[in-house]
C-alpha cells in the first residue's frame, strides 16, 4: 500500500516541488496562514485539493467529525484547542472555517449509539461533542430516513461547533474586536459543491 505513497512522492519532487522549489524555500522563513480550517479526518475530504491551497495557505485541524470541543480548561490533552489556541493567539488568523462534509463516518456512528450505552470508546466520547446536533434532529421531524437524518446532523454539528469556537475567550474577543470571522461550510461529497451553512447559499456565488 505504502508503494503508492512513494510514487506519489516522487511525482512530488519531480513536479510539483520542482516547480515551486523556490517559494516552498521561502517556507523555511515561517508561516502566515490567514485562515484556520477545521476538517475532518476523512480520506475523501482534502483542504488542500478543494481549496487549491499552496502549502503555507491554510492552517488545518484535521479530527473526526471536525468538531471543536467547548473551552474546556480543566488540564486535560486537548489536541484541537491546542492547535485552535496557536491559530488565533500566535498566527493571528483572520478567518476560522468549520468544514463539515456530507457521509461522515463520525456522525453516522453518533445517529447510531445508543444513549444509553456505556462505552470505553475513544470516538464515542469525542461524538459526545454533537451529542445536540443529534438530539435537535430526532426532535425535528423535517428530517425524514436516516440518511436524511445523518446529514441534518452533520449541519447541525458544525452549527455546534462555531458557538463552541466562542466559548474559547481570546476567540470571542478576537470576533468581539472584528479580528477574526467563523464560518460553517458544508461539503457534498456527491456534486462537489460547498454550502454555506451561515446563509444556506453555495460558496462562490454571492449571497441575495
Ligand atoms: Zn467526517
Amino acid at each position: 500500500m505504502t508503494e503508492s505513497l512513494l510514487e506519489g512522492y516522487q511525482r512530488f519532487r519531480t513536479g510539483y516541488y520542482r516547480e515551486k522549489q523556490s517559494y516552498l524555500g521561502t517556507l523555511t522563513k515561517g508561516q502566515f496562514p490567514k485562515v484556520a480550517l477545521i476538517s475532518c479526518c476523512d480520506s475523501r475530504v482534502d483542504p488542500g485539493i478543494l481549496f487549491d491551497a499552496t502549502p503555507g495557505d491554510v492552517f488545518v485541524i484535521r479530527n473526526v467529525a471536525n468538531l471543536v470541543p467547548p473551552w474546556e480548561p480543566d488540564g486535560h490533552h486537548h489536541g484541537t484547542s491546542a492547535a485552535l489556541e496557536f491559530a488565533v493567539s500566535e498566527l493571528k488568523v483572520e478567518h476560522i472555517v468549520i468544514l463539515g462534509h456530507a457521509n461522515c463516518g463520525g456522525i453516522r456512528a453518533l445517529m447510531e449509539q445508543d444513549p444509553d450505552t456505556e462505552s470505553d470508546s475513544f470516538i464515542a466520547r469525542w461524538m459526545d461533542i454533537a451529542a445536540g446536533a443529534k438530539e435537535e434532529v430526532l426532535a425535528n421531524s423535517e428530517a425524514q430516513g436516516f440518511e436524511a437524518q445523518c446529514h441534518a446532523c452533520e449541519q447541525a454539528a458544525v452549527r455546534i461547533s462555531l458557538q463552541n469556537l466562542m466559548s474559547f475567550p481570546w476567540i470571542s474577543a478576537a470576533v468581539k474586536k472584528g479580528h477574526l470571522s467563523l464560518h460553517g461550510w458544508y461539503y457534498d461529497l456527491h456534486d462537489g459543491l460547498i454550502l454555506q451553512l451561515e446563509n444556506g447559499v453555495e460558496l462562490g456565488i454571492s449571497s441575495p
